[in-house]
């Protein structure tokens, strides 16, 4: 009866935000970053939805372990939703740029593209799909969370990770750079659709 699952990411901030997550519910879980066996992925869907199931299939079929995989990413309708699913590689994107969008890249892009912007046309939000797969790689559960701000004019903070810098949560008045990880924990995109996911994954785990 196993109850250990595989987060299907390498990514450090990910990691640590799905870890504490999963942590009070009893459900175990190690990452690709501590296992061998895990796949790259090619990002080649147009949703979020996709890239999620795309990356639980393949790297549950590699580890053949249960795996849950989520993509995520930021929106801004006035950029026509960019960076979107490419939000990890934005800047790399810009021609002549570089190889390696790092998260301070993407900020500065962002925060040229959104030059002489203001009000509404900062408004963004963020999006997490998650994906279970079963040890074969068929997609078992699916689940969404959206967390919607406004983009600060210079970066404020440095929690959190990406885009947090320069992400403003009205409510609270502060960036997810500021906010402590307990109430991103609580509010944000990844948190949302976690609790929206975690009774399958509880269900199928131990089924
Ligand atoms: P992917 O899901 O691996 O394609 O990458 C998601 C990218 O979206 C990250 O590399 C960040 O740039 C951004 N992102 C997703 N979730 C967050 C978050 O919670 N905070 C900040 N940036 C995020």
């Amino acid at each position: 009866m196993p109850q250990s699952i595989v987060l299907g990411t390498t990514n450090a901030g990910k990691i640590r935000e799905l870890v504490d997550l999963l942590a009070p519910l009893g459900i175990g879980c190690q990452s690709l970053a501590e296992l061998s066996g895990g796949v790259d992925v090619d990002e080649t869907g147009e949703t979020f939805a996709d890239n999620a199931a795309l990356k639980a299939t393949a790297q549950a079929r590699a580890v053949g372990r249960w795996v849950l995989a989520e993509d995520s990413g930021l929106v801004v309708p006035a950029l026509g939703g960019a960076p979107g699913v490419r939000s990890a590689r934005f800047a790399a994107a810009v021609p002549g740029e570089a190889r390696a969008a790092t998260d301070a890249r993407n900020a500065r892009l962002l925060l040229e593209r959104l030059t002489g912007r203001a009000g509404r046309d900062r408004a963004a939000h963020y999006a997490c799909h998650a994906a279970l797969a079963d040890p074969a790689g068929k997609v078992v559960a699916v689940a969404a969370g959206t967390c919607h701000g406004l983009i600060a004019e210079q970066p404020v903070g440095s929690g959190g990770f990406g885009y947090d810098p320069l992400f403003f949560v009205p409510e609270y008045h502060r960036t997810f750079g500021e906010l402590p990880p307990a109430v991103k924990a609580v509010i944000s995109h990844r948190a949302r659709a976690l609790r929206a996911i975690l009774p399958m994954i509880a269900a199928s785990i131990r089924a």
